[in-house]
């Protein structure tokens, strides 16, 4: 078939905003032939449009500590607003208060063309460094970026306003209405976006615009913004500004199920349980929140099971057709990628690329759907001798390469998440009990308290269940085995991570990771000749050189060197991350549903009280689990979500209960 043979694959398409740079170098949008800023004086602009338009100062003076202000744009553009809105944010707000902004993007910029347009600011050059240091990996959905060590929250919607807005979960305290001027734009200002905007705002929300259209005005009154015209900056003779105040209140219903339980202790403090990636995400999305974390762990050290192999793979299991697994891992790569830009590359991670080779027809057809579905900056295709020069070693064929992938050392990434100093871990803490007493959940072993917490967390794979009264959700482990090849002369040319059915990656410490097996009914952790040689049928299938290279340097097989570890999976292959309600209660309470599934009854979901899951991410933790981090999180702070509504319902733990009730089960 045609990557086989080198043919020609179908062209790539790109999401990217197409710029033109004027002869003062200020970026004009091809696209939609407007300029992004202000050519007299952007800051002034943004200042006066945005952000005296909402009166942040004067309402980031008056934030009390810990509360979080919330900011929605359309149009992110080149961050130019964020950035002032962050800098004012930094000069007005308590220490302890959180900037959550919010801004949706159709035509993100490439990273050098974000770069060059800052730099036409030298006065916010920190804050743009920030910026460009983590602007990696923004692809299609939400991207959620953090800053100042948690003290800023960047979620980037990327798609169109009127795609994305409406899975969008938040409650917005000011607009910033940008996103090129109506007349260039007329697709983007309409009512659909403008009863978004009345959805997602807070009672009494603000919100500021350059442009002073009469169907602006008219279709935001419409909607419940009481609005008025002002001057506007330079040339600009009127702008708009408006309140949120509708007449009739929005009658919009969350299924109880569904809702953010309502906080039961105003105490920061969690224990968790499990030292793993989930767990150790986890604790440090709440860490820089200023949670409290004590976090127990059985093991002398974090990362000794599920998340202990030395190489994971950054893999992206996408979908043409977007499922919510499809993008749940795509934001949950972009925040996994952001967060390794913390890491120095080397020994603990590589983001070398991943080559996923067309090893079948089934697979090659799949690529060319992928390549279809998704622009080239997250995958392209690479033909056999632009595979071969790529990764460095021989190859029968070529694939989709994910570029800005590659694979990582987890335990690290485990490591540097609990280095945070509101996090207390504690090795050798065998949990064998959990009780709620009062307000707080107690940690026991074989009788004895380690620890205490109003809140807890299970992040302990199917061992969770131990903790979980009554009905339980359905998790499964899955034996995983990986098989580790001394390198050789040749082998060290690899320096992609090459992928068919299984995988290797490039050389790390001498030795390069193959895996992994997938044992679904095995019951212990032994290394298994057979699982080594199953790894080795892996290598044989992505390169027959390769393999036959390390294999013939090798220890017999059952001297091999490896690691088995349990992935713990879902039914649906989503993970579980949430809060947890009693499963049982539940099926008394909302029996009705079997007869009518669209119900959205009042009686509020009986929740366990201050009990929380983050577990099952199979074998994708390292793109999962972080992420589900700051889902959690938001959950549990009443924070706008960082995925869409419906993949965080698709993750909750509440879904199987749920479906059981439907189905009369
Ligand atoms: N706020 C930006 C800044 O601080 O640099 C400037 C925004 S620029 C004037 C307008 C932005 O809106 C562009 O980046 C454009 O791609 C984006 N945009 C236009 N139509 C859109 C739509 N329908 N959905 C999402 N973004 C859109």
């Amino acid at each position: 078939f045609a990557l086989h043979k080198g043919d020609t694959v179908s062209e790539a398409h790109t999401q990217q905003a197409q710029l033109d740079w004027d002869a003062q170098g200020q970026p004009i949008s091809r696209q939609f032939d407007d300029v992004y800023f202000s050519k007299e004086n952007g800051l002034a602009e943004t200042h006066h449009v945005f952000l005296e338009g909402n009166q942040l100062s004067q309402r980031f003076a008056e934030l009390s500590s810990h509360q979080r202000f919330v900011i929605g744009e359309t149009g992110f553009g080149t961050g130019l607003n964020f950035l002032c809105a962050w800098r004012l944010f930094e000069q007005q707000a308590p220490s302890e208060a959180k900037l959550h902004f919010i801004s949706v993007e159709k035509y993100p910029l490439s990273l050098d063309d974000l770069q060059r347009a800052l730099s036409l600011w030298p006065e916010l050059k920190n804050w743009a460094d920030a910026l460009v240091q983590q602007y990696h990996a923004i692809h299609l959905g939400m991207q959620q970026l953090v800053f100042a060590q948690g003290r800023v929250t960047l979620n980037l919607l990327i798609g169109d306003a009127l795609d994305m807005l409406p899975q969008l979960e938040a409650r917005v305290e000011a607009w910033f209405l940008d996103g090129f001027a109506p007349a260039k734009n007329p697709q983007m200002w309409n009512p659909n976006l403008f009863r978004e905007l009345a959805r997602l705002s807070a009672p009494q929300a603000t919100l500021g615009t350059f442009t002073s259209a009469g169907f602006v005005r008219r279709g935001l009154i419409e909607v419940g913004f009481q609005m008025q015209r002002v001057p506007g900056y330079g040339h600009k003779r009127e702008i708009l500004r408006g309140v949120f105040n509708p007449t009739i209140p929005t009658s919009y219903k969350q299924a109880p199920w569904y809702s953010y339980p309502t906080p039961t202790s105003t105490e920061r403090k969690a224990l968790i349980i499990g030292a793993g990636l989930a767990g150790s995400a986890t604790a440090y999305s709440l860490a820089i929140r200023g949670w409290k974390v004590k976090i127990l762990d059985r093991n002398p050290e974090a990362a000794q099971e599920g998340s202990g192999n030395p190489q994971g793979v950054l893999y992206l299991k996408l979908s043409s057709h977007h499922t919510p697994l499809s993008q749940l891992v795509l934001s949950g790569f972009g925040y996994t990628r952001r967060l390794l830009q913390q890491l120095p590359q080397g020994t603990d991670w590589s983001a070398c690329g991943v080559l996923q080779l067309a090893f079948d027809e089934h697979e090659y057809q799949q690529q060319q759907k992928l390549l279809t579905a998704f622009p080239k900056e997250l995958l392209h295709a690479l033909n056999q001798a632009e595979a071969e020069t790529y990764s460095g070693v021989p190859l029968e064929m070529g694939g989709l390469l994910f570029p800005e992938a590659g694979w990582l050392h987890p335990p690290a990434l485990c490591r540097w998440l609990l280095s945070h100093p509101n996090i207390q871990f504690k090795p050798n803490q065998e949990v064998t009990d959990l009780q709620r007493v009062g307000k707080y959940w107690r940690a026991l072993s074989y009788g004895t308290l380690i620890e205490e917490a109003p809140i807890a967390i299970l992040t302990c794979a199917t061992d969770s269940l131990n903790f979980i009264p009554g009905a339980k959700p359905p998790l499964k482990n899955i034996r995983g085995q990986i098989t580790q090849l001394a390198a050789t002369a040749d082998s060290r040319k690899l320096n992609t991570v090459l992928c068919a059915g299984g995988y290797v990656a490039p050389v790390r410490q001498e030795t390069h990771t193959l895996g992994a097996s997938f044992a679904l009914k095995a019951t212990d952790l032994e290394l298994s000749t057979e699982e080594h040689q199953s790894n080795l049928a892996l290598l044989q299938e992505i390169s027959p050189q390769l393999h036959q290279e390390l294999q013939a340097e090798q220890q017999p097989l059952d001297q091999l060197q490896g690691r088995a570890a349990y992935r713990c999976t879902s039914p649906d292959y989503l993970p579980l991350v949430g809060p947890i309600a009693d499963a049982d209660l539940s099926a008394q309470l909302y029996a009705k549903l079997r007869q009518d599934a669209r119900l959205r009854p009042n009686t509020p979901c009986p929740w366990i009280e201050g009990l929380y899951l983050n577990t099952a991410h199979g074998s994708r933790g390292l793109i999962t689990a972080p992420l589900a981090g700051e889902l959690l999180a938001a959950w549990l702070e009443h924070e706008p979500l960082p995925l869409p509504r419906r993949i965080a319902e698709a993750c909750h733990p509440n879904r199987f209960w749920l479906r059981r009730i439907i189905r009369g089960q």
